[in-house]
């Protein structure tokens, strides 16, 4: 069993914006060190495409390692056009499969928040959005994207027949609704859980766990069960009726893509997933934003460093027991955006355009007021 070492930190900038969106976390990390007399002890290495160039693999076993005994990984992004011809298992993304596998990160966090200064890049009316603050906890590790049996194979007439299982056991229910029961309590206290019970036994064995942990559990936080599909409706008809939403992985891959969009701008999302604890306390974790590589404006200076910056205040807040410092860092990308400050992406009237360091460097400002 590896250790995990206390205050050690991943960084695994990988591909396109990633490595121009880590360096802001960098410079924040460095910050809290040399301000707030904290220690991270900051690694960093390769991940996804940029590895596969050196080693002709997506992740390294010396990396995977790495990650196993940090205390928490925050991740950029991985992926472009140069590497979407290889074969499956050599391509970027199978990095974030087998960290998400390996360091059984099976519950993945991603908040919608409408941040009231860009209500208007919602595509919904401001009165829907605003104020929006909904967390997805999507299960990350079961379901149909792991399910056996899998694969492709050559049926009778020349056919040929795609195959994907979707199961669940009741540990694996039990363990992620349980991350969803505790964070409502700290939360709005609600908890809606999402499946196909009409049409899916996974589904009906789904929804029965959930209830049952709760009435066992959580008899004091309000449960909703709720189809996925009229789940998707009511995120664009009245997203205020939810907080904390608990569905699987393929349901949660899309709901969560939906409520992100409500929000306006992928450059501000940030998500957690989170593993098991030990014995000893210790949780692995991996932070990263919800955008992808942006190939589009690699190298331009103009991501959005802010979805990755609110990645790392999670790792603060959730992995690292830094609650306190957690809100600061929330605060200053508050009061930056309240400053009028913008990146390209969410740039409108009358606000200040700044490259993606200068970002940075506005919200460095702000925590040391
Ligand atoms: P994407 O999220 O990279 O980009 C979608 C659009 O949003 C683009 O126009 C992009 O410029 C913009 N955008 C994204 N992040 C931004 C930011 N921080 N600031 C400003 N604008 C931003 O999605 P895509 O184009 O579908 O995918 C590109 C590559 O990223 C693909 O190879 C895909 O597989 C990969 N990808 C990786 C992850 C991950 O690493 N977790 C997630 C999604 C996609």
């Amino acid at each position: 069993m590896i250790k995990v070492k206390k205050r050690k930190i991943l960084l695994l900038p990988g591909d396109g914006i990633g490595p121009e969106v880590i360096a802001e976390v960098k410079k924040i990390i460095q910050w809290f060190n040399k301000n707030k007399s904290l220690d991270f002890e900051i690694d960093e290495d390769l991940v996804g495409g940029a590895a596969y160039d050196k080693y002709k693999t997506p992740i390294t076993d010396e990396v995977f390692y790495k990650a196993l005994e940090s205390e928490a990984v925050i991740l950029g992004a991985v992926g472009g056009p140069k590497w979407d011809k290889l074969e499956f298992s050599k391509k970027p993304e199978r990095a974030l499969l087998k960290l998400r596998k390996e360091l059984k990160l099976f519950a993945n966090l991603r908040p919608a928040i409408c941040f009231k200064q860009l209500v208007d890049a919602s595509s919904l009316k401001p009165e829907i959005v605003s104020g929006l603050d909904i967390m997805i906890v999507r299960e990350l590790t079961g379901g149909i994207y792991f399910g056996e049996p899998r694969g492709i194979k050559p049926i009778d007439n020349g056919e040929r027949k795609g195959i994907n299982t979707h199961s669940y056991t009741t540990k694996e229910i039990e363990r992620v609704a349980r991350v969803a029961f505790d964070l409502a309590k700290k939360r709005d206290n609600k908890v809606t859980s999402c499946e196909k019970s009409n049409v899916m036994e996974a589904g009906q064995l789904w929804k029965e766990e959930v209830q049952i942990l709760h009435d066992k559990e959580y008899k004091d936080v309000e449960l909703t069960h709720m189809l996925a599909d009229n789940c998707a409706m009511q995120l664009l008809r009245n997203p205020k009726q939810f907080d904390v939403i608990v569905t699987d992985n393929l349901f949660g891959d899309i709901l969560s893509d939906e409520a992100a969009m409500l929000t306006g701008s992928l450059g501000l999302l940030p998500s957690a997933s989170l593993g098991a604890k030990d014995k000893d306390g210790n949780m692995r974790s991996m932070y990263e934003p919800v955008h992808g590589s942006a190939p589009d404006i690699t190298g331009k200076g103009i991501a959005n460093p802010i979805a990755t910056i609110l990645s790392f205040s999670m790792a603060l807040k959730y992995s690292l027991n830094l609650d306190k410092e957690s809100k600061a860092l929330d605060s200053a990308v508050q009061k930056v955006l309240d400053d009028g400050l913008r990146t390209k992406d969410i740039i409108s009237k009358g606000k200040k355009e700044v490259s993606t360091s200068e970002m940075g460097d506005a919200i460095i400002a702000c925590l040391q007021k």
